[in-house]
């Protein structure tokens, strides 16, 4: 969007902007992210940026005449058969009041790269892989590459070759218009109803032809099959696709990081505790596992996610993890933790999002000509 301050940005703009930053289809399937409630004609008065749409978000919205709240947890997860003041407080309450509401839930952890980067070096341990890699069949089919292979007469690959690219085929990072040609022979025999091109109708023909090769990402594939078929000189195009096991980018949820360049290659516990605490503003933390009896433990390896984090701590282990760090989990993960030699350090699901809050706050200030409030509510507290 990036419209000069004072220009109109509608809602709409908002979330497409948002889309562009961490985009709605690499969410998982389970999930339901993106514009969920209201008018995406409305122009953007302010926005409040929050974890969950609470009481908070609605209270910031009306003091600070903002019409949007983009919040972490999706307000609407399974479908609803009603909105009403008793069911759904606060939804009815942000719909009465005409204001909007996005959530950017896993395809903002999925899109927050740059975030598990500067979140690890702050804490001694700079970011060496993803925690949880997302990759191959993991990854949702929208943010998959394929493979278009189409077979050319010579003279027409430039024709059919640009209008692929046009689809949106052939990008590679900051490349455009890459592919790959092969030359071959192709052979056809055309029944009575045919009407080739080339050649004649009933009688094997040979044609000299190429074989072209194109990348595209899976949400364009519709665009460039059409684009391909309409440049394509021949009454049947044939064709192949390929789903490719790479994802267009590297993705993944949380982080693995090393205290590289110290002489030591590791941090003791204590220390670690205290930038956490430092770093996500607590007063205290949950420990489980070995760490609990050990303070000058020394921790070579540490791993982060936000939320939930119970569903990562086999891939924790798994990459010789000493320090977990995350949101919750349950008693279960914990026995597992300590019987697999992992220290577990739990912030509170809350407080393990507070850069959720951060960085969209800065993705809406940087891209929506309105005023932007960060609430971070108290959901829960550490006595
Ligand atoms: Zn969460």
């Amino acid at each position: 969007m990036t419209k000069k301050k004072g220009t109109r940005t509608s809602i709409g703009d908002l979330v497409g902007a948002l889309g562009r930053r961490a985009p709605f289809d690499l969410a998982e399937e389970w999930d339901n992210v993106g514009f969920l409630a209201g008018d995406a004609a409305d122009e953007l008065k302010g926005v409040v940026v929050t974890v969950n749409l609470g009481p908070e978000a609605l209270a910031a919205a009306e003091k600070a005449g903002a019409n949007a709240i983009v919040c972490h947890h999706p307000p609407i997860f399974k479908p609803v058969s009603k909105v009403t003041r008793s069911s759904s407080p606060y939804l009815y309450e942000a719909l009465r009041r005409g204001i909007g509401v996005v959530a950017l839930h896993t395809n903002f952890d999925l899109s927050s790269e740059p975030l598990s980067r500067e979140l690890s070096a702050t804490l001694g341990f700079p970011f060496k892989d993803f925690l949880a890699p997302r990759g191959g069949s993991a990854l949702p089919r929208s943010a998959r590459l394929g493979k278009f292979v189409t077979f050319v007469p010579e003279d027409k690959l430039d024709v059919v070759r640009e209008a692929v690219c046009r689809a949106g085929a052939g990008r590679i990072g900051e490349y455009t218009q890459c592919s790959f040609s092969t030359e071959g022979e192709g052979t056809f025999f055309g029944g009575e109803a045919a009407s080739p091109k080339t050649g004649k109708a009933g009688r094997l023909e040979r044609v000299r032809e190429r074989k072209l090769e194109v990348v595209f990402a899976w949400k364009s594939l519709a665009d460039v099959i059409a684009a391909a078929r309409a440049a394509h000189p021949y009454e049947e195009m044939a064709y192949d696709v390929l789903e490719l096991a790479q994802p267009s980018r590297a993705l993944g949820y949380g982080f693995v990081g090393e205290p590289g360049g110290r002489p030591t290659g590791h941090l003791a516990f204590d220390k670690v505790l205290d930038n956490v605490k430092e770093t996500f503003q607590l007063r205290s933390v949950t420990v489980a596992g070995p760490g609990m009896s050990k303070p000058d433990m020394k921790v070579g390896r540490l791993a982060f996610s936000p939320g939930s984090g119970s569903s990562f701590v086999g891939a924790a282990c798994a990459k010789g993890v000493d320090v977990y760090l995350c949101g919750e989990v349950g008693y279960h993960q914990m026995l597992e933790a300590r019987q697999k030699g992992l220290t577990l350090v739990l912030l509170g699901h809350g407080y393990s999002e507070r850069f959720f809050v951060e960085t969209v706050a800065g993705w809406c200030e940087s891209e929506a000509a309105a005023p932007v409030k960060k609430i971070f509510e108290t959901v829960h507290e550490n006595f």
